[in-house]
């Protein structure tokens, strides 16, 4: 007999166990397939970037990942000389977490297995076929052949997602054209910045501290960049890279991890076919540059988790899921760009270095800076326009809020002490924030949202110039403003 479930996602990096804790508080049955038996244990990702700790505070989930990482107040485009100041952000995490893919790995498979996720390891997905009610999945499974049908599959499989290739969806854009080099080696002689980068015209390298005495290095190397992306790296080879650039190895040895990466640049056509999904690397491949991948991988999740549920429990129609191929392919498309464009300011010709010291010196510029914090950081991610049925509002509706994010903040409640904005969300339902007193109910909701609906009257702690004559807010499960009315 086959086994229907309501969400199967396939692949269980951060992406598809983000989505998974997501659609699981919503009280959807969903199960993962991921093909590797045991946890990665070596970490591409070592960042989360604001809007990520904030996806995370959203539904009180931070906490761990702040105890296990270390906040950095800066981070870098295109390894710029003058950083990134993410100490001026709008928001509650004015840093980027320094943490490691595998601790972030670990921490989500142990919320999705609270949550009553139903991970299967040692799954591999090799089959999918759709029709208009599901989809179907077969695999293999410890040599043993599985099958099961699933209301809604979501590919968070990967840069080469099956998934994605079987449900027939485009990948479109440039081939490698320049690789990197990694290594995760001991340094005997480390440089004396903590974070250390230099570029000249004999190449480019990265060097960040992992702890016990390992560092990360990242090489740019012109002699080196034309070399294919399945060629192993070797020792001896960032060695001589690195001694080229440096002057000298840092006394090079015991390399726990070696790997060549490159700037493969592409994107799905479309986020959604039928009853297929895609998110993350399954849906947009880039030049690893700025530590955006994972970051944007995870609010791909959060974008799409509530969408779903929602659907699946019949509380709003199917352009809310239609909308998520509008509102987060937007953010994928920006996302390879910027990284095309860090990707070229890796080049060392003398007239790369020039452009770099001009870039360099536009960001010492404060609000240049901030912006291109934001970018990164995706603080700056809008979504104008949900495209669903709207409720019926009293007051006017104010659209200058529409779709941006709201920081974390401080409320007090009518009935009680001072809370975050967040703590109210954590149940991953909408919330209807009553911003005025002895006010009528101001909105009135579907029948079928009102269950999907936290209610809350309260002020803002602090005099927000954007709040200021707004009566309500109606916020989207995932932080961003939904309508605000005056
Ligand atoms: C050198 C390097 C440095 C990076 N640094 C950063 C950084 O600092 N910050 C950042 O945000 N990002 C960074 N990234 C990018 C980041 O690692 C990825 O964006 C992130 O891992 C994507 O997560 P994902 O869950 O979408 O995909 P993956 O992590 O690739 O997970 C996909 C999962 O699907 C499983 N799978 C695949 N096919 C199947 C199948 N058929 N059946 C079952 N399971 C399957 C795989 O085993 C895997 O576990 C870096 C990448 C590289 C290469």
């Amino acid at each position: 007999m086959k086994d229907v479930i309501e969400v199967a996602v396939v692949g269980g990096g951060p992406t598809g166990l983000m989505l998974a804790c997501e659609l699981a508080l919503a009280g959807i049955a969903v199960r993962v397939f991921e093909r590797r038996d045991e946890p990665v244990q070596q970490s591409r990702a070592l960042t989360l970037h604001p809007r990520s700790l904030e996806v995370l505070a959203l539904r009180g989930w931070e906490g761990p990942f702040l105890e296990r990482g270390r906040p950095l107040p800066t981070g870098h485009f295109g390894m710029l000389d003058t950083r990134l100041d993410f100490s001026v952000l709008d928001t509650a995490f004015k840093f980027t977490l320094f943490i490691s893919q595998a601790v972030t790995e670990t921490l989500l498979e142990e919320r999705a297995r609270v949550l009553g996720v139903d991970l299967r390891r040692g799954y591999e997905v090799r089959e999918l076929r759709q029709d208009d009610e599901g989809v179907d999945l077969a695999g293999s499974a410890s040599g043993q052949a599985f099958r099961c049908r699933a209301r809604y599959v979501v590919g968070a499989d990967g840069a080469r997602s099956l998934v994605r290739q079987l449900a027939g969806i485009g990948f479109v854009g440039t081939d490698t054209s320049v690789t990197a080099m990694l290594g995760d080696v001991v340094l005997s002689e480390p440089p004396s910045r903590p974070a250390f980068s230099t570029i000249n015209t004999r190449g480019g390298i990265m060097i960040v501290p992992l702890g016990s005495g390992i560092h990360r290095v990242i090489l740019f190397d012109p002699e080196r960049m034309q070399v294919p992306v399945k060629e192993s790296v070797t020792l001896d080879e960032l060695r001589r890279s690195v001694t080229r650039i440096c002057g000298t190895d840092l006394g090079m040895r015991d390399p726990q991890w070696l790997s060549r990466f490159g700037n493969e640049t592409r994107i799905a056509e479309t986020y959604k076919a039928g009853r297929v999904l895609l998110a993350g690397d399954a849906a947009h491949i880039h030049f690893p540059a700025g530590g955006q991948g994972l970051n944007v991988g995870l609010q791909d999740a959060m974008n799409l988790g509530w969408k779903l549920a929602g659907v699946l429990r019949d509380r709003a129609p199917l352009s809310l899921l239609e909308s998520y191929h509008r509102e987060r392919y937007p953010v994928g498309h920006a996302l390879t760009r910027n990284t095309e464009a860090q990707t070229a300011l890796m080049a060392c010709s003398p007239s790369v270095l020039a452009l770099r010291d001009l870039l360099s010196g536009f960001l010492k510029d404060p609000a240049l800076n901030r912006s291109l914090a934001e970018r990164l950081g995706a603080m700056d991610v809008v979504y104008p326009d949900l495209e669903v049925p709207a409720p019926r509002f009293e007051g006017g509706l104010v659209t200058a809020l529409t779709g941006k994010r709201l920081p974390d903040l401080e409320l007090k409640p009518l009935d009680g002490a001072a809370r975050r904005l967040y703590s109210f969300m954590h149940e991953g339902k909408w919330l209807l924030l009553r911003l005025r007193e002895g006010h009528g109910p101001g909105v009135s909701l579907d029948p079928a949202w009102r269950g999907w609906t936290n209610v809350v009257q309260a002020r803002p702690g602090d005099d927000r110039e954007e709040l200021r004559g707004l009566s309500g807010l109606l916020l989207r499960p995932d932080g961003h403003v939904g309508w605000a009315w005056a």
